[in-house]
């Protein structure tokens, strides 16, 4: 369906997902399921019922949504901010955020996307990759194995559309590495893909510390956790995950 998108938020004002401020547009379904996904609401690519009875996830037409994110231009003019999609995997509606960048880059708004890396790259260069300013990229765990067994798919498609974009983008792509304890911030998987990076020439990596907020989102589904962390990276783990990925620079 292209004409409409299933969501499972819209979050304006919002100052950490890319430069100045912006409204960051969360699309729901996502190919990976990470044990220790920070919006689990977002995996699921159907609507769902919380235990409270209460829907998660909305349908929404191109035209409302650009008329909602229309809404705060002055402050994506004034901040240099713009529009981030994130999810969940936006790709996944790949047809629609097609035109919903285009109408957006029409604008001259700047448009950023967060993305796990899993998608058509062939649809993705020609339908998006025109309509985007910024890409942050996902890199998670650099084997295989563990990646089948950490996100529930291989990584294969996505370290190689990391490659291709770094080669072929026009435009800032970031990776950013999601510091998970015992799952992605262990030596051999920060070292090797420190290694992955260096070799692309890549110097701009972000870290992104562990964040255990997920557990409530995914009780109130009614979901039972795959991972047991309750607790934020403590400030010595993530000195220890630093030193792991820059020794190996
Ligand atoms: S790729 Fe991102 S949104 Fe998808 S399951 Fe993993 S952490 Fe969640």
């Amino acid at each position: 369906m292209t004409t409409q998108a299933l969501l499972f938020d819209i979050k304006r004002g919002s100052s950490e997902d890319g430069p100045g401020i912006r409204t960051t547009v969360f699309f729901k379904g996502c190919p990976l399921a990470c044990v220790w996904c920070q919006n689990p609401e977002g995996i699921d690519r159907k609507q769902e019922l919380d235990l409270n009875g209460k829907a998660v996830g909305f349908w929404i037409t191109l035209k409302e949504l650009l008329y909602r994110v229309r809404q705060d231009r002055p402050f994506y003019d004034s901040s240099g901010g713009g529009i981030t999609l994130s999810g969940g995997e936006p790709t996944l509606q790949l047809a629609f955020i097609h035109h919903f960048l285009k109408a957006l880059k029409a604008d001259g708004i700047h448009t950023a996307i967060e993305t796990c890396g899993l998608f058509n790259y062939a649809r993705f260069k020609e339908e998006i990759l025109p309509h985007l300013d910024l890409i942050y990229y996902d890199l998670k765990l650099f084997d295989d194995f563990q990646s089948r067994r950490h996100t529930g798919s291989s990584n294969k498609i996505i370290l190689e559309n990391f490659s291709r974009l770094i080669t072929e983008a026009e435009i800032p792509v970031i990776p950013r590495i999601p510091l998970i304890p015992g799952i992605t911030d262990t030596e051999q998987n920060l070292s090797r893909l420190a290694h992955f990076l260096r070799k692309q020439g890549v110097e701009d990596c972000s870290l992104m510390p562990y964040n255990p907020m997920w557990r409530d989102k995914l009780k109130q589904l009614g979901k039972t956790a795959g991972y047991n962390r309750d607790s934020f990276l403590s400030p010595d783990e993530e000195r220890r995950s630093i030193k792991h990925f820059y020794k190996a620079q």
